[in-house]
């Protein structure tokens, strides 16, 4: 079996993938903070991580995925108050969007799905263990990670202390022993929420919550941790800090991958710039698979631009990907050893696109094993999985002439049932002009034997 290469964000390099059990695989992948829906750039590691636990399945018997749920934060407590609603109720909301969001996208659930405020015991558990140990200190009703007791701190960012302080906007706060010292737990105000502690009423730093809940589902090591590439630095890095001073380990895991960003159109997602794109906002326009071909059209490092063309690019890709593949069944065991290689070689989802187009035109061609193949193989990328009628018929808003001319499948259908009428009349004038009005409203009709097919163009 051909060896999966992943970059480490550790070593800055690609490594072969090797688990500390091959029987069973352990993956934690930072979750979104529950205050508003989710926007393209946070789809791109749901989707991108999504396919790597995929490819793991394939090939160990025992995958156990974790992705958190952030259900305490200043940001929720903001916005409740700005909305006039309760903290539960923002939180549940914000989890049920997010759940139809990722659903959307096709990504499979994670296997354990932790919420922060359901593992307040082992966060103030981990902290004990570290002020025992020498690493926290308590200030103030506050519990901070003292920076300088840990050796290979910023081990992860390669960061100088200096660009640390530098690039985490530290706040110099009286009660901080040196200034890039950060929180593990701070005191709540009456309003705000908060469990009682030996540091007295407060709530727990979002760094000891992926720590803790790690620990609790994974263990004191474990084989990859994930998330986006702006998390490397404080997050990450306070992560393993507390990780493995914590648990006396040099490790927290073995390896970090971490995605790019994403830009729309050239432009970086910003507040300022009001192009932040939810992935809600975006499914308006775009189908769910749509959109997760284009976050899968570039190499998961790599910047991804969101631009018009590339979502049109991802959905004519998927069109021929669709037609080529049309009816076959679906047969796990045929994924092509080509499109393989291409995911082993650290998620590189360009190459086994490229690939799953060379089996269409084997397919094209009448090659029904190649068809079979590029049915099983795309199920690893998530991809073409629907019935290909349904995805023919189905159409973007953003580029199908007919969604906006308002013509739905039922007057699609008749027609098309007209046409046929007229052509058994041999009034082929009146064919003709059916025809014309159906291509302006942007629906393709390919005749066969078997009748008339149509699809959205
Ligand atoms: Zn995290």
């Amino acid at each position: 079996m051909t060896v999966l290469r992943l970059h480490n964000t550790l070593t800055r390099k690609k490594e072969d993938f090797v688990p500390i059990d091959p029987d069973h695989v352990r993956v934690y992948a930072c979750g979104p903070t529950v205050y508003g829906r989710i926007h393209v750039g946070n789809a791109r590691p749901i989707v991108v991580f999504d396919v790597l636990v995929r490819l793991l399945r394939l090939r160990h018997s025992k995958v156990t995925y974790v992705r958190n749920i952030t259900d305490v934060d200043d940001k929720i407590n903001v916005r409740a108050s700005e909305r006039g609603i309760q903290i539960d109720e923002l939180c549940a909301e914000t989890i049920e969007t997010f759940h139809q969001d990722t659903a959307r996208l096709g990504a499979l659930a994670p296997d354990i799905e932790p919420r922060a405020t359901h593992h307040i015991a082992e966060m103030q558990a981990m902290i004990t263990t570290l002020i025992e140990k020498g690493h926290a200190y308590e200030a103030d009703g506050h519990v901070l990670f003292q920076v300088s007791t840990m050796d290979h701190y910023g081990a992860l960012s390669k960061r100088s202390m200096d660009d640390m302080i530098a690039g985490a906007r530290v706040e110099v706060a009286p009660y901080k022993r040196e200034p890039a010292d950060f929180i593990l737990w701070k005191p709540s105000s009456d309003d705000q929420p908060g469990w009682d502690s030996p540091w007295g009423r407060g709530r727990p730093g979002w760094h000891i919550e992926c720590s803790a809940m790690a620990k609790t589902y994974l263990g004191e090591v474990f084989d990859i941790h994930a998330g986006g590439l702006d998390l490397i630095f404080p997050h990450h890095e306070n992560e393993i800090a507390q990780s493995c001073c914590a648990h006396d380990q040099l490790k927290m895991a073995h390896y970090w991958l971490h995605n790019g960003f994403v830009t729309m159109n050239d432009e970086k997602m910003s507040k300022s710039l009001g192009n932040i794109i939810s992935v809600t906002d975006a499914a308006d326009q775009y189908r769910g698979e749509t959109l997760r071909a284009a976050l899968l059209s570039a190499h998961y490092r790599a910047p991804l631009d969101l631009s018009d063309s590339a979502m049109r690019d991802a959905r004519n890709g998927l069109d021929r990907l669709y037609r080529a593949v049309g009816d076959i069944v679906f047969d796990a065991d045929k994924i092509d050893a080509g499109f393989t290689d291409c995911l082993l070689d650290d998620l590189n989802t360009p190459a086994a696109i490229a690939r799953l187009h060379e089996l269409a035109r084997l397919a094209n061609k009448g090659d029904t094993s190649a068809a079979i193949a590029l049915k099983a193989s795309a199920s690893v990328l998530g991809l073409l999985q629907q019935d290909a009628e349904s995805w023919a018929k189905a159409g973007d808003a953003a580029t199908d002439v007919a969604t906006a001319d308002g013509m739905d499948d039922a007057a699609i259908d008749a027609l098309i049932e007209a046409r046929k009428q007229a052509r058994a009349n041999r009034d082929f004038a009146k064919a003709d002009e059916i025809r014309d009005q159906l291509t302006d409203a942007g629906i393709i009709l390919e005749d066969s034997a078997d009748g008339t097919v149509w699809r959205r163009r």
